[in-house]
């Protein structure tokens, strides 16, 4: 991947030569293509619904709780709303809010119902669902919220730090 066209950067221009527009040409679309590569892209089931992450999410964690367990989006990734980028589909994207106590609603797609977290926050900050992101992070989850509400039938099998309710500062 960084072959040639990187090598340009270094290389002193020939004051004797025209500059190799070609070169330059491939320099530029190299790099743009480094710049794509390091987007995250995210998506629903049905594909109607895309959307770029312009930077890593900052945290992931997993919450046992009832209503993410229902909603079948337990393990989520916070984001920045000047980070997220949609690409399609926002339009087909729906919201459950629920009533008190709840403060938070939930999104989904209309379409194929892939759980997408709360990515119509207006927030600064906010969780959206890991399982909505496609392709690799370099993340890995940090804690267990609500493992009190836990159903038996799911073990926990990683090291990372578990609350019996919202996690609390150490
Ligand atoms: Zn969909
Ligand atoms: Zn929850």
């Amino acid at each position: 991947m960084a072959g040639q066209s990187v090598m340009l950067v270094g290389s002193r221009p020939n004051p004797c030569k025209p500059p190799n527009v070609h070169a330059l040409f491939s320099l530029r679309i190299h790099l743009e293509q480094r710049e794509a590569d390091r987007m995250i892209k995210g998506s629903c089931c049905c594909r109607a619904v895309k959307f770029e992450l312009l930077a890593e999410p900052s945290m992931m964690g997993t919450c046992h709780c009832s209503r993410c367990r229902k909603v079948g989006a337990s393990t989520f990734v916070f984001v920045k709303r000047n980070d997220l980028k949609w690409i399609d589909g926002k339009e087909h994207v729906a919201l459950f809010q629920q009533g008190s106590p709840y403060k938070y609603g939930r999104c989904f797609c209309k379409i194929c119902g892939t759980s997408l977290g709360e990515i119509l926050s207006e927030e600064d900050s906010f969780p959206i669902a890991a399982n909505a992101l496609d392709g690799e992070l370099a993340l890995e989850n940090r804690f267990h919220e609500f493992v009190a509400e836990k159903p038996a039938w799911y073990a926990i099998c990683d090291d990372a730090k578990q609350f019996e309710g919202h996690p609390t500062p150490s």
